[in-house]
């Protein structure tokens, strides 16, 4: 893990009013340089927060990203809201592909991996996300499962610098559940080398982040992991104290 610098992003769905400023404010104060030498730290907040945050964050390290983005450019699709849009709002980075977005808006590896490239095309780095189902995983094709998922969801272009992929097992979002560290590390492992054999040293050097049920209390343990470069964490990204409280894991 040591040459890749790790990333802890966090992502606040479905929360979030301009009251919790307050809260990614604290965030912000809490990365002092010490901490910032070691991690790069985001929050990908609703759309309808990115421009406020961003400007709150000005001074800091914190980043801000998206959650979501649509493929085209811009036209008729309403409600929907561009790659280049998150950029001018002064987003950095967006979350494609998550499982509540494949599940509730019925996404699928190529509806991602065109959202992927939109990205890139925004000048925004794109966090792609993959992981199996319970159901899945019990059948023993967790690997094959997100090996299929990597192969449609990440267009070909992707480097270290554009792409980040967040591993997120399906029952593990939000039930407080969460894969051992030897299945973590397993995953993981299938996922660097099927990087590596597809984008060579962009593969290598791509971080690979794990995402679920990541609290403050399981972060260094799951942070130690094996080709695990940082989290992706939804729950415990809401309140500054359980964010900071990750970030301690570095
Ligand atoms: C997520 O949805 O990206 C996530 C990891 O959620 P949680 O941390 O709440 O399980």
């Amino acid at each position: 893990n040591a040459a890749i610098k790790p990333m802890v992003a966090g992502n606040w769905k479905m929360n979030g009013l301009k009251a919790n400023q307050a809260e990614f404010e604290k965030i912000a104060a809490g990365l002092d340089a010490d901490l910032t030498a070691k991690v790069d730290a985001m929050i990908c907040p609703p759309a309808t927060l990115i421009s406020v945050l961003a400007s709150a964050s000005a001074a800091s390290a914190l980043k801000v990203g998206a959650q979501d983005c649509h493929a085209a450019a811009s036209g008729a699709h309403t409600g929907d809201i561009s790659a280049g849009m998150l950029a001018d709002a002064g987003a950095s980075a967006v979350i494609v592909g998550h499982s509540e977005r494949r599940a509730d808006h019925g996404e699928s590896d190529a509806d991602v991996a065109a959202k992927a490239a939109a990205a890139w095309q925004a000048g925004l780095g794109a966090i792609i996300c993959v992981g199996e189902t319970e159901a899945e995983r019990k059948a023993g094709q967790a690997i094959a499962v997100v090996e299929q998922q990597l192969a449609g969801s990440v267009p070909d272009g992707a480097t270290a610098q554009n792409t980040v992929i967040a591993y997120e097992p399906v029952w593990a979002i939000g039930t407080g559940l969460t894969p051992t560290a030897d299945d973590v590390a397993e995953m993981h492992a299938a996922m660097r080398s099927n990087l590596a054999a597809r984008f060579g040293g962009e593969g290598e050097a791509m971080r690979l982040l794990y995402g679920g049920s990541v609290k403050p209390g399981n972060a260094a343990e799951l942070m130690a992991v094996a080709d695990v470069n940082g989290a992706l964490v939804g729950g415990a990204s809401l309140k500054a104290d359980d964010f900071l409280g990750i970030l301690a894991a570095y």
